[in-house]
């Protein structure tokens, strides 16, 4: 490999008897017998970026052993510095090389193993769509992603589960149900979890792997997954809000950045859609129009009353019959018990006045809705 190396113009200059590399004062382990020089400046100021709290732009031609530099480099910082780095977040595009990161993880912790004969306690696991990590056997075999979170939608939504109380025959996913019931109580063990080591996790728990690796990225290490759910606002709200603020997060090959922010906030439009929307405008438009017609009559009756009525007002608070037309009828006047005297037309505190500070509770005070007077009130004790 370093001969074919040579000849392609790249020089491995530093061996390593373990491959430990003491990169200003921190020890890196790194898996590979050989280390480019690029591999070792790239480490170098990931290292300084890492030490300012700052953020870094670090370019490297493909092919030279990125992925592993970077891991290498945040894994030794995270296990030196385990308060300022609680997380790794690297951010990548395709599932490929989401894998492939999972996979180069995998030998770094193999390598640590061996070399500290300690049990990995790290947990890594890489995150991905439903349509990659669903189990179910007819939502899986769904053609594409749409149609997958549609239909998971449709089993696992609150309102449907809510709804299957009072009709149990509607569907249902086990893995979902299972999950929810007991696996949010059981940490997922500490590992390197791809997406084929998380579904096989998940066919031996009975446990949807999606939901299972979305709530254990909360508590991992280090965590893989599509730019997406970091930085399109509709996914990262449901899926990284609560991720650790003290994580570095690594965006691979970012200069994909700005394509995935636009595809983001990009909605397609296309021409069924909008003739759709003009045929719901109209018949919108349509059925406002018929209301106001139908209306029109109704409400011109009701301002007619209305008007008549405030006429009817006027004449009788004039001619007085308001007032001698109390809210209640004769003869339940009559029937009141002899201790309510009533004065059917004494305004309110004319000769009344206000009650002496002995008056007992009154007993009977009637207002009508527009009153202007009080038409009972007892002054004598019970
Ligand atoms: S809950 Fe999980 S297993 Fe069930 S349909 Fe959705 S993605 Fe598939």
């Amino acid at each position: 490999m370093f001969e074919s190396e040579k000849k392609r113009g790249r020089v491995a200059v530093k061996r390593s008897a373990k491959m430990k590399l003491n990169i200003e004062g921190l020890l890196v382990y790194f898996p590979y017998d050989y280390i480019y020089p690029e591999q070792y400046s790239y480490m170098l100021e990931l290292k300084r970026t890492l030490d300012a709290k700052g953020h870094g732009v670090l370019e490297m031609p493909s092919g030279t052993g990125k992925t592993i530099s970077l891991l290498s480099l945040i894994v030794a910082y995270q296990r030196a510095f385990p308060l300022d780095v609680t997380k790794l977040i690297y951010c990548s595009r395709t599932v490929p090389e989401i894998e492939k990161v999972v996979e180069e993880l995998r030998k770094l912790m193999e390598f640590y193993a061996k070399e500290t004969g300690e049990v990995n306690n790290f947990l890594a696991l890489s995150l991905s769509s439903r349509k990659n990590l669903c189990i179910h056997p007819e939502v899986s075999s769904l053609r594409f992603g749409k149609e997958v979170d549609g239909k998971c939608h449709s089993l696992t939504a609150s309102y449907i589960r809510a709804q299957r109380h009072s009709n149990p025959n509607l569907p249902v996913c086990r893995f979902y149900e299972e999950f929810d019931a007991v696996g949010r109580q059981v940490p997922l063990p500490a590992g390197i979890y791809n997406l084929d080591d998380l579904k096989d996790f998940g066919r031996r728990k009975g446990w949807c792997p999606y939901y299972l690796a979305r709530y254990a990225i909360l508590h991992a290490n280090i965590v893989v997954y599509s730019y997406h759910y970091l930085l399109d606002p509709k996914i990262a709200d449901l899926v990284s809000k609560e991720l650790a603020k003290k994580s570095v997060v690594v965006f691979d090959e970012a200069h994909n950045i700005d394509n995935v922010c636009i595809d983001s906030m990009s909605v397609n439009i296309t021409r069924r859609t909008l003739d759709r929307c003009q045929n719901n405008v109209d018949t919108l438009q349509n059925t406002i129009h018929k209301i106001k017609e139908t209306d029109a009559a109704k409400l011109r009756e009701e301002y007619r009353r209305l008007v008549e009525g405030l006429k009817e007002a006027n004449v009788a608070r004039e001619t007085d019959i308001y007032l001698a037309n109390p809210v209640l009828p004769d003869e339940i006047l009559q029937e009141l018990p002899i201790n309510l005297s009533l004065s059917r037309t004494q305004p309110l505190g004319s000769s009344l006045g206000p009650p002496p500070s002995n008056t007992p509770i009154p007993k009977l005070l009637v207002y009508p809705s527009n009153a202007t007077s009080i038409t009972g009130f007892s002054s004598s004790p019970h």
